[in-house]
């Protein structure tokens, strides 16, 4: 490449600080062994459209990173341009409509964070330091979202810079359908969001948590009794169940059953909850914490702190499901018994998706959710553990009704993602606004392509 006229910092393969501007931008730290031949760590929108016009220019392919989260690392690309959009980090709230406008590198607890001085809310993600950038674009299962919606339904603009270095803005009523395509195309989206406008909510009076935790000798009895509660929990609850190898205060292998609610109330909070205060497999737990009420921002540090560990090399992988659990049971206990050490553990959700969403490019969601995330921290050794998410998933399929982009595993194990007639649009909107391929598609061979 011969100069981007920008002045943000352009670092080259095999020049000093080139593989901590590679390698440091991810949560993850697994080397994937790609690297890009150059990155470009932008601090404003004149710099990414310099950039992107500068690779096309120089015919590079284009990757974006924001916050690096992704657990296939799907922002650490071979060759090309990384487009580094962490320091993109503006918000601005307006009250008068409730709405907000931020760049690509704001942080989930860092939105919070600003939100919540005006008693607001926005569905982020669930970890701290989870970008915005990647969380919207993947569909965004954030905190309430079974009440308020996916992160990524909250969009209401983007402002998008093209393959040709143009920045439009896309919205239901201008380029309507790179503003749907946005929502929820993921890591193949073909522009980089460069702000981001968003729908905020007025905030719930009351925040909580309740919280049981089992020895995985009950794994049976309680996933049964969930999956067959689930439906009946209301989308103000997210209802959910984590394996853990070291459970919450019992040490040992076990289940969390985790209930965050939002409500108008804490009596109207424990009604939601009723469920699992008089649940038929209570008498089983090891522990059974009273309701809550808890900040979201301790939440969220608290997952990070306890599962979501930094300095870990992570991988996942996941499916949706809409069959009862019962068939699913023995291979769950195989999951269970093959499980690695912490902070690794496994995701059952209760999602129940309501019947309706708008028309965007997020169109698969089922009953319930399981996730596979294996986090290896220094020192233990990678080899017998490498493939426990993908292996166990793909005995799963015959079970599966595709994945969540959120935890995608594309590269290892080519899954579906949104529905077929979905997918055809996605093409056509991509050979539209990106004809000559300047941004990178999703990693991995695709699923067969419907026509
Ligand atoms: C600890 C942890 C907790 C998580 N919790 C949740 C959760 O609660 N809910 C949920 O839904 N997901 C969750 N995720 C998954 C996460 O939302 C996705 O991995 C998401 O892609 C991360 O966004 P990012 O910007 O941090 O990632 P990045 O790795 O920076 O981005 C991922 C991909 O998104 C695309 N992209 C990113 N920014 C832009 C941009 N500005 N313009 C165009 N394309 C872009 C690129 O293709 C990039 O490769 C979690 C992940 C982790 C590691």
């Amino acid at each position: 490449m011969k100069s981007i006229n920008t002045t943000g910092q352009v670092i080259r393969r095999g020049e000093p600080g080139f593989e901590e501007a590679v390698l440091g931008t991810s949560f993850t730290v697994r080397d994937p062994g790609r690297r890009p031949d150059i990155v470009v760590q932008a601090h404003d929108v004149f710099e990414v459209i310099s950039a992107v016009k500068q690779a096309a220019k120089d015919g590079m392919r284009v990757g974006m990173c924001s916050g690096g989260h992704s657990w296939a690392q799907n922002h650490i690309r071979d060759g090309g341009l990384m487009l580094d959009l962490s320091r993109l980090k503006g918000i601005e709230i307006n009250t008068s409509n409730n709405t907000a406008v931020i760049g690509p590198g704001v942080l989930a607890g860092e939105l919070n964070a600003a939100v919540v001085k005006h008693q607001l809310f926005f569905p982020v993600a669930h970890a701290y330091t989870v970008g915005m950038g990647g969380f919207l674009l993947q569909g965004g299962f954030g905190w309430n979202s079974r009440h308020l919606g996916m992160g990524c339904q909250n969009v209401i603009g983007l402002d998008v810079v093209l393959a040709d270095g143009s920045l439009v803005h896309a919205s239901e009523t201008e380029h309507p359908d790179l503003f749907w395509s946005a929502r929820g195309a993921g890591p193949g989206f073909f522009g980089v969001v460069v702000r981001f406008h968003l729908q905020l909510h007025k905030r719930a009076r009351f925040i909580g948590l309740k919280t049981q935790v089992f020895r995985i000798q009950h794994l049976e009895s309680v996933m049964r009794w969930a999956d067959q509660v689930g439906p009946q929990v209301s989308p103000l609850v997210e209802f959910q169940i984590v394996m853990n190898p070291k459970a919450l205060l019992i040490n040992a292998h076990g289940m969390e059953v985790i209930a965050p609610v939002m409500a108008d109330s804490w009596s109207e909070a424990r009604e939601l909850v009723d469920f699992m205060t008089h649940s038929p497999v209570r008498h089983l737990s090891s522990l059974h914490l009273p309701l809550v009420p808890m900040s979201l921002e301790f939440m969220m540090k608290t997952g990070e702190k306890t599962l979501f560990l930094s300095n870990t090399r992570w991988s996942a992988d996941n499916m949706w499901m809409n069959d009862p659990i019962e068939p699913l049971l023995p291979s769950l206990r195989k999951i269970a018994d093959s499980q690695p050490p912490h902070p690794s553990h496994v995701l059952w959700l209760n999602w129940n998706a309501p019947a309706n969403r708008p028309d965007m490019a997020f169109s698969q969601e089922h009953r319930t959710y399981l996730a596979l995330y294996c986090g290896l921290g220094k020192g233990v050794d990678e080899a017998p553990h490498v493939n426990w998410a993908t292996d166990h998933m793909k005995a799963l399929e015959p079970w599966s009704k595709g994945i969540q982009l959120a935890d995608e595993n594309l590269a290892k194990r080519p899954a579906k993602f949104v529905s077929d007639a979905n997918m055809v649009r996605l093409n056509q909107a991509r050979a539209k606004y990106d004809p000559q391929g300047r941004f990178h598609p999703w990693m991995g061979q695709l699923p067969a392509q419907p026509q």
